[in-house]
């Protein structure tokens, strides 16, 4: 058993709020808080100047009373859960957010916001459904815009200087992460992961440079760690929106070990380094983001998909793939009936999962990922 670490509680502790201690101690120094929801948001360009992004999640959502007055039940838990902290005043710390018409949910979820005019600062990133030469460049127009309003509204500085530093700083931050994430490609991984994934949310809900300090002693720690022996199976997690890391704690109870996070919230590819070269910081941007986002929103897109599934799978030397979805997620849903086939046709395990945004029927899920295994011969 991996020797338990001391550091950890303090992403747990990060956890239960999303307007952390850190993000308070960001906000008491002066600084602004940008929130944002979808992948195609790319951090680096929130994290110019005063501003710092934060990724909204919903932590300990005991039900959507308030939001079901606005959206239907037919509309994903995550979306609703992120109005109801936004109506309950969860989110009173944030001076912007940022969205993406990624899904008409998330569509849903904007119009309210706008009708109920919170926060003051509301942005819609068009983000194209397509890749190709004419879509980079209505991206990198995209993101300009973005930083003129960023720029207008809080006096932020989004000079090219001010956006190259900002790119460099989240590049260290995102190799650190993927250090740690590396560490679990090993034989007997020093760390588990739910572990893993306390680290990544944590630092996606909180300010990079203060949580940083955190990450480096955790990493300290677990590289004195044998490692996890005697796991029954080693299984890549892929699919939407993930933020509580117990979800993988119920998985791994049953005696595997999470080695991959191809999923919305997860490090591959979203945790991947900028590519910084000589064109304008919009280009790279949105260059980036369209490499480092795995969407079923994107069109001609799924070969893109299962591909970098299929390489992860060997990259990480595991035996399965459990498919995570929140119900109602239309996007998701849509993709994972092609891709679930396409993947046992490679010889890959496929386990689907539908759950709500928050974590319910930790005994069926037990029971699902025990056969699951069983069913690989583990
Ligand atoms: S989980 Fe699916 S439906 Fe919900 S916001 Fe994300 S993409 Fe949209």
């Amino acid at each position: 058993m991996a020797i338990p670490s001391k550091t950890i509680k303090v992403f747990e502790e990060l956890l239960e709020s999303p307007q952390n201690r850190l993000v308070e101690q960001a906000v008491e120094s002066g600084r602004i808080p940008i929130g944002y929801s979808c992948s195609f948001v790319p951090e680096a360009l929130l994290m110019a100047d005063k501003l710092f992004p934060l990724r909204l999640h919903a932590p300990g959502l005991a039900g959507t009373e308030l939001a079901d007055n606005y959206l239907s039940c037919f509309v994903c838990s995550y979306t609703r859960g992120l109005l109801e902290f936004a109506m309950d005043g969860r989110y009173d710390l944030l001076k912007g957010w940022v969205f993406v018409p990624s899904c008409a949910h998330m569509q849903r979820l904007y119009d309210n916001l706008e009708y109920l005019q919170k926060p003051d600062f509301n942005h819609i990133l068009d983000v194209p459904r397509k890749v190709n030469n004419d879509t980079l460049l209505w991206m990198t127009e995209e993101l300009q815009m973005l930083a003129d309003k960023l720029a207008h509204h809080f006096g932020a500085d989004m000079s090219d200087v001010s956006l190259r530093k900002a790119m460099e700083q989240w590049n260290d931050f995102a190799s650190v992460v993927q250090s740690i994430g590396d560490l679990r490609k090993k034989p007997n991984p020093p760390i588990n992961g739910a572990e893993f994934h306390q680290i990544v949310m944590a630092s996606l809900a909180s300010p990079k440079d203060l949580i940083l300090p955190y990450i480096l002693d955790f990493k300290k720690e677990i590289e004195q760690r044998e490692g996890i022996k005697n796991s029954r199976a080693r299984l890549m997690l892929v699919g939407g929106h993930l933020h509580d890391p117990e979800f993988i704690r119920v998985i791994e109870s049953q005696g595997c070990v999470v080695v991959a996070d191809r999923f919305c919230t997860g490090t591959i590819p979203g945790f991947k380094t900028i590519d910084i070269n000589n064109d304008s910081p919009y280009k790279i941007l949105a260059e980036y983001t369209f490499a480092k986002t795995l969407c079923p929103r994107m069109m001609e897109d799924f070969d893109r998909r299962l591909n970098t599934i299929i390489d992860t799978v060997k990259e990480y030397n595991a035996d399965g793939v459990v498919l995570e979805i929140i119900k109602f997620c239309d996007l998701w849903g849509v993709d994972a009936m092609p891709l679930v086939s396409a993947l046992r046709d490679n010889g890959i395990p496929v386990l689907r999962l539908e759950r709500e945004y928050c974590l319910g029927g930790e005994g069926q899920l037990r029971t699902r990922v025990q056969a699951f295994i069983e069913s690989m011969g583990k």
